[in-house]
């Protein structure tokens, strides 16, 4: 069994979808895990304010321009006879969930879950229903159904042992050998939807890899492989053609838009190969991670954006951390804040934190504890591996560095933003 991982980026039109038929074509024992299309989970998170906020009609209508952007993908794929019937009746269990479900703050993080998982229903409702009118006999995969998830909304990791006999048992009992699987979301014990974290399909994927022993993982992206920065923004950025397991976590987990940070462990615990290689050129080879590729010596460069930096102090100026570290970090779990960097001095505690929408009142907790907090969203975090005085000097910028950590190969940076 091979696994391939297509991303919403890749799937976001027609002609997209039409492209993974070219790619998986030939395929015998394949599993595909999809995202959500284009940038419909931001769409979903948009519907999920609104609701939040108890402004129904603008979710309402957010909901239709999901429903009409979807249309025409099917109209596309289908022609515009054709009614989805099953993408239909998805779009009207999202509205009647939004319209007549009351919201619960204190089940905050369930009801974003039930709302954003709608994206990756509906994509790979799509893609299994065009593949098999297209002659590609497929079966589509509830995961939803075959992953158990922790009891965790929003950001939930995988339970392998609680989820392999029903994924495997899904597998084994089909006829069809090629299967169409969400990204992203799986169910908690009590039958509760939840998504893994943003970006988390990769995962997903990795985690289907394991369980079903794959040959091999591949995630068909719209970049050549893995670069050693982002060409977006750094023009002479080269790919890398084979990287190791290790030197792929610390890669992601700085920010690289490669891979979710949770994908390498199910692949390396049972030494799976991942493959990144480009969604636009089936024959190119991209990029391979396995156990054996040397550390990359080339300077790699990460720029991860959407960061905010959350700073406290103590009121009565004893920034006794042995003390407060476990009440800041047990606050920032519970509201969910991801801190990607950490900074303290004798009477302040700089974190670099995601942006969220409850950093807000993760402060308001931190004041309750006797904490003076400020915000700065206008930040971002660079980090260099394999830094260089030559790279040192052509990115960063002193006079908007607010705090920089070096240690022997890294050098990370919190900047006020341009
Ligand atoms: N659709 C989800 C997201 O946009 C998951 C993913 O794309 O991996 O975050
Ligand atoms: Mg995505």
């Amino acid at each position: 069994m091979k696994v391939y991982k297509f991303g919403g980026a890749s799937v976001r039109n027609a002609d997209g979808v039409r492209n993974l038929k070219h790619i998986i074509e030939g395929e015998s024992e394949l599993f595909i895990i999809v995202s959500a299309m284009g940038k419909t989970t931001n769409a979903l998170e948009t519907v999920f304010d609104a609701y939040r906020t108890g402004e129904l009609k603008s979710a309402e209508q957010t909901i239709d321009s999901i429903a009409a952007y979807h249309q025409q993908i099917i109209d596309e794929l289908f022609g515009t006879e054709y009614h989805l019937g099953s993408v239909e009746s998805l779009i009207d269990e999202l509205r009647r969930f939004v319209t007549t479900v009351p919201y619960d703050a204190s089940r905050a993080e369930e009801r974003y879950d039930r709302t954003v998982a709608f994206g990756e229903l509906i994509s790979t409702t799509i893609i299994s229903e065009w593949l098999r009118s297209v002659g590609i006999a497929n079966r589509w995969v509830d995961m939803r159904r075959c992953f158990v998830t922790q009891f965790r909304h929003k950001d939930a990791n995988v339970l392998i042992e609680e989820s392999s006999p029903l994924l495997r048992r899904k597998v084994a009992g089909s006829a069809e050998r090629v299967f169409v699987g969400q990204g992203f979301i799986g169910s908690a014990a009590d039958g509760s939807t939840t998504t893994l974290g943003r970006e988390g399909s990769d995962y997903s994927a990795a985690v289907v890899a394991h369980i079903l022993d794959a040959e091999s993982m591949t995630v068909w992206k719209d970049v050549d492989g893995i670069l050693n920065a982002d060409p977006k923004r750094f023009p002479d950025a080269q790919k890398i053609d084979a990287l190791n397991y290790v030197d792929t976590i610390e890669l992601a987990y700085s920010g690289a838009q490669i891979i979710h940070p949770k994908t390498i462990k199910p692949l390396q615990n049972k030494s799976i190969p991942l493959y990144v290689r480009p969604f636009g050129n089936k024959e190119a080879s991209g990029t391979k991670i396995d156990g054996t590729a040397e550390d990359v010596k080339l300077p790699i460069i990460i720029l991860k954006g959407n960061q905010s930096l959350l700073t406290l102090r103590s009121r009565d100026l004893s920034f006794v951390l042995e003390e407060k570290f476990p009440i800041v970090f047990s606050i920032l779990e519970r509201f969910r804040i991801k801190t990607n960097l950490i900074h303290n001095s004798a009477v302040a505690l700089n974190l670099c934190t995601e942006q969220s929408w409850r950093l807000k009142e993760a402060a308001d907790a931190l004041q309750a504890e006797g904490f003076d907090t400020a915000i700065n969203d206008n930040v971002e975090l660079l980090t260099i591996r394999n830094h260089t005085e030559e790279a040192l000097k052509s990115y960063t910028f002193s006079e908007r560095n607010i705090v920089k950590q070096i240690d022997g190969q890294t050098v990370r940076v919190i900047m006020r933003k341009e």
